[in-house]
């Protein structure tokens, strides 16, 4: 008797593993692939990544849909994680030369009294060249892009426009262009911009910073100083400046970078 109960308690425990199994692999077959992804990923991340609608992405890329005060967490410029670093740079680069060219603010605020934009697309385009997304060390997780170095003063032919080029030019792997996190971190960054309207990461905030370093390369019409003053070491100089052009650049950066 002892021996049967003894058997039937085994088989009951086989039955309930062969249960666990079968509900298993249904609900493998039930839920699409990407949703597996998705809780993988929310796992790494360490964040309930949700749209408005409550779906799940699958990246902690973050972007601003500019109605609140939190960023987005999700592929959400269209699969944000199929560009590589450089290629973000590219894109951040084109951003800027379209707010530039749209005849904006924006635009009127980088004349600064020369008679058209040639000279600062010519400038932005000579940065864009030169920058590159490189690790800097980890007390600079705070910078986005740096420029330094040797400088090279270039006047722009066609209208006279003057700017400065640095031997260096780099965006921060670890820093705020690319990511709302800290490196390694499920802690969100400052928001960006004399509003804090751009989350860290996202693709307005990139453009800003763009125009930020553009701004530091192009002297003003009637020779002197630059367009924002230097703010090498001095982080509370360097958020004036973000906020200088934020301020000038706010609508286009809107406009053009989504
Ligand atoms: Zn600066």
């Amino acid at each position: 008797m002892t021996q049967v109960r003894r058997n039937t308690t085994r088989n009951g425990k086989k039955r309930a593993v062969l249960f666990g199994v079968v509900c298993f692999i249904l609900v493998l077959l039930v839920l699409p692939i990407s949703q597996w992804i998705s809780y993988a990923m929310q796992i790494t991340c360490g964040l309930d990544g949700t749209d408005g609608e409550g779906t799940y992405y699958w990246t902690c890329v973050s972007y601003d849909d500019g109605s609140d005060g939190w960023p987005y967490y999700g592929g959400g410029d269209g699969g944000d994680p199929y560009y590589s670093n450089q290629e973000k740079i590219a894109r951040a680069v084109a951003d800027a030369r379209a707010i530039l060219q749209r005849g904006g603010a924006c635009a009127t605020f980088f004349k600064d009294g020369y008679d058209s934009t040639d000279g600062m697309v010519n400038a932005l385009d000579s940065l864009g060249e030169k920058l590159a997304s490189q690790d800097l060390s980890s007390n600079e997780n705070d910078v986005g892009i740096k420029q330094w170095g040797a400088e090279t003063s270039v006047t722009y032919a066609p209208n006279g426009t003057q700017y400065r080029l640095f031997d260096n030019a780099v965006v921060n792997n670890n820093g705020p262009f690319f990511s709302a996190f800290y490196p390694g971190s499920s802690t969100v960054r400052p928001r960006i911009g004399s509003t804090s309207a751009y989350a860290a990461g996202s693709r307005q905030a990139q453009a800003l910073m763009m125009l930020h370093e553009l701004a530091h390369l192009i002297r003003k019409s009637g020779g002197g100083d630059y367009l924002i003053p230097g703010d090498g070491d001095d982080p509370d100089q360097s958020k004036t400046n973000t906020n200088t052009i934020d301020a000038a650049c706010h609508d286009d950066i809107n406009a053009v970078a989504h």
